[in-house]
């Protein structure tokens, strides 16, 4: 039986790492069989410089990191005998925030946003592994928020994200101005405010594409 040790270094190997993972059960909406449920997303420092060197990326078609993503989650499924699953490409949609939230490794934010153990706000997922085995999953950590200062909460400039959730329109209004130039460049800045997202050593390259495909 291959255990989560296991298959984290064989993430780690593709540039992905275990975000969190749970034992399944009937209410998860996963796949006939699924006992355990683990969540893929990148592995820092390191990612932006690994992905841009796919061909996904180097090939200039559409989606580069969606494709990327089915290629190399797809292939780690195959080799484990389990199924990949995707946050992206519904509907129907999978359930991935609430997927995360029962990891007991991401959280709800003070802003609405999920927050991740070692991601903070920078947290994403790039798939999901649905295992046969049931693997001894992570233990429930506790979350960043309670001992934080939470300036996410008055991080962005205008007040487009903050404890009532998100105002899009008022993002992607502030996003066409010169001002918004930053956010464009370096990524959301309520997700640059936390503490946990600092730590975490995603490139801003990274970031603005993020950005660049939230704001077409
Ligand atoms: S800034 Fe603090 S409160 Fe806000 S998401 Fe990050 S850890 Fe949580
Ligand atoms: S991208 Fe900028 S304007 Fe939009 S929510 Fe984040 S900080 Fe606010």
């Amino acid at each position: 039986m291959t255990s989560l040790s296991q298959i984290s270094d064989l993430a780690a190997q593709q540039g992905l790492a275990v975000l969190g993972g749970f034992r399944a059960g009937p209410e998860d909406g996963l796949p006939q069989g699924c006992q355990t449920l683990l969540l893929l997303g990148p592995l820092e420092p390191g990612f932006w410089a690994r992905f841009t060197l796919s061909p996904e990326w180097q090939d200039g078609a559409p989606d580069p990191m969606d494709r990327w993503s089915r290629r190399v989650v797809g292939h780690l499924a195959c080799g484990l005998g389990a199924k990949a699953l995707f946050p992206f490409g519904g509907p129907p949609w999978h359930p991935f925030y609430s997927w995360a939230v029962k990891s007991g490794q991401v959280w709800e934010s003070p802003v609405r946003l999920l927050v991740q153990r070692d991601a903070g706000l920078m947290v994403s997922f790039r798939g999901a592994l649905a295992l046969k085995e049931a693997l001894d999953v992570a233990l429930p950590s506790p979350s960043p928020c309670e001992p934080c200062a939470r300036p996410c909460l008055t991080a962005c400039p205008v007040s487009a994200l903050g404890p009532d959730g998100y105002d899009v329109p008022k993002c992607h209004a502030y996003l066409d101005s010169p001002e918004g130039a930053e956010c464009m460049t370096q990524g959301c800045a309520v997700r640059r405010a936390c503490p946990v997202s600092i730590a975490y050593a995603r490139l801003p390259d990274h970031s603005a594409y993020h950005m660049r495909q939230f704001h077409k």
